[in-house]
């Protein structure tokens, strides 16, 4: 089956239900047992309780393992609890852990404040060490976490390599995948042993409802699935509903965001307003060559480098947008702009520019409603220098 098929039918059973294209949402937290031989042999049984899994998030599970490559999924109730929950089932206490320094903040700071109070020792990399990686594994490695492109900066990573090195040096790998959706990226295959996303994104993609997945490879889902299951990480039904029903369409919604997102970069990059642009499907990005070697195309999500002005210019440009909203998270339907400050949340790496960065998501809407709104709003900054 190729993605778009996946898409459209895994998790789906209609003739288990009446015919009904859908899976139910099934409310549950108890589930009975008709007789004391069924109570005690519940292990064997599919559904024992809400917190472990109904259909409904059987479906999901089952979509997002087949989407991935992987052998078994777990869905938690955010993004980060997705990241938690990996990041605490392969550490303990006196473990190493390596992160790139351009991860998505609350990951970096999840790392530096619950897991050091647990003694685990957390050190950056540069997301660009590529097989360099191999040096900072220490016998006590037990964990490599990627992400790429990087949050704010989309650095690419050489995932291959770093999955290599993780591997010959005994530790999990693990990768926040969120914007490659499992769908332009599949890490698995690239030797990573558990993809994550927040699917919170472009899983659930109509910015209604928070969800995160891990898909695990065989060596790795029983660890994450025990660890998944201590730690009480349920997704609500409806959550998961919302989950199901966006990843149905989610293949021609990346796909516009990829054609739409190419072309708003390319335009950026023509505004001499804009120093710099960081999408790594520009033929000149540092990352181009590995983007176009591991990824089959780029999300709506990019970022770039305003030539340097007051506070108040930046306010002129911000503040008087028609369709970019001005809002954390991304992945939705709907365009946004956020001023970002990579300087703040590194400390492996340098970030040197002097201009205002940016992150932007273009979304849905048509693309020349954009450029204009975008080509105004660089007008009113430019005016206002
Ligand atoms: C948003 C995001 C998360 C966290 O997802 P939530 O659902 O908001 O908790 C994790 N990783 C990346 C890269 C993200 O952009």
């Amino acid at each position: 089956m190729h993605d778009d098929t996946i898409l459209a039918h895994k998790g789906r059973h209609p003739f288990a239900n009446h015919g009904i294209v859908n899976p139910p949402v099934y409310h549950a937290s108890t589930v009975l047992f008709p007789s004391l031989d069924a109570l005690e042999d519940r292990k064997h049984q599919e559904v024992v309780y809400g917190r472990q899994g109904t259909p409904t998030i059987f479906a999901l599970r089952e979509a997002m393992t087949a989407l991935e490559g992987g052998h078994g999924a777990v869905i938690c109730p955010s993004g980060l609890a997705a990241v938690t929950c990996a990041l605490t089932a392969f550490t303990q206490a006196g473990s190493h852990v390596l992160i790139p320094d351009s991860t998505y903040f609350p990951t970096r700071r999840f790392a530096d404040t619950v897991l050091a109070k647990y003694a685990v020792e957390v050190e950056y990399y540069d997301p660009r060490v590529g097989a360099g990686i191999a040096a900072s594994m220490r016998p006590n490695t037990s964990l490599v976490w990627l992400e790429s492109p990087g949050s704010q900066t989309f650095e690419v990573q050489d995932i291959p390599a770093i999955a290599e090195a993780a591997r010959k040096g005994g530790a999990v790998s693990v990768i926040d995948n969120t914007w490659g959706a499992g769908y332009f990226l599949k890490p698995l295959a690239l030797g990573v042993d558990v993809s994550l996303q927040a699917a919170t994104k472009y899983v659930v993609g109509h910015s209604d409802a928070m969800l995160g997945t891990l898909v695990a490879n065989a060596a790795t889902y029983p660890r994450l699935a025990e660890h998944w299951s201590n730690a009480g990480n349920a997704a609500g039904p409806d959550d998961v509903y919302l989950g199901l029903r966006g990843l149905r369409t989610m293949g021609v919604r990346l796909r516009a965001h990829h054609a739409a997102g190419l072309k708003m970069a390319a335009h950026l990059h023509s505004r001499p307003e804009v120093t710099r642009v960081m999408h790594p499907g520009l033929r000149d990005d540092p990352g181009h060559a590995l983007w176009k070697r591991d990824f089959t195309g780029a999300s709506g999500l990019f970022g770039f480098v305003l030539k340097p002005g007051p506070r108040a210019a930046l306010a002129a440009m911000l503040d008087h947008l028609r369709f970019f909203g001005m809002g954390y998270s991304w992945g939705g339907f709907e365009s946004l702009l956020i001023p970002t400050d990579p300087a703040a949340i590194r400390t492996a790496t340098r970030w040197d520019e002097p201009g205002q960065a940016m992150r932007i998501h273009v979304g849905l809407e048509d693309i020349d409603d954009l450029i204009a709104d975008i080509d105004a709003g660089l007008d009113r900054y430019a005016s206002a220098l």
